[in-house]
């Protein structure tokens, strides 16, 4: 995996303005698949969160 193909650059990343001041642009949404259920949270679905240096095989252009 290059460098530049990470989540940051990936097509399905998207940076919310509150992720981007919790975070300081470190981070942000993973649109790939729909929100999940998190089971330590109350009943609610959310977008997985990404570091921009990470990566997967999804990746896309
Ligand atoms: S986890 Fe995969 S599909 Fe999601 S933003 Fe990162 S590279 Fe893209």
């Amino acid at each position: 995996m290059t460098a530049s193909r990470n989540c940051g650059a990936c097509n399905y990343f998207e940076q919310t303005d509150a992720i981007e001041k919790a975070v300081s642009n470190k981070a942000g949404l993973c649109r790939y698949n729909p929100p999940l259920m998190m089971e330590t949270m109350a009943p609610v679905a959310q977008w997985p969160v990404v570091q921009v240096k990470d990566w997967c095989g999804k990746f896309a252009d």
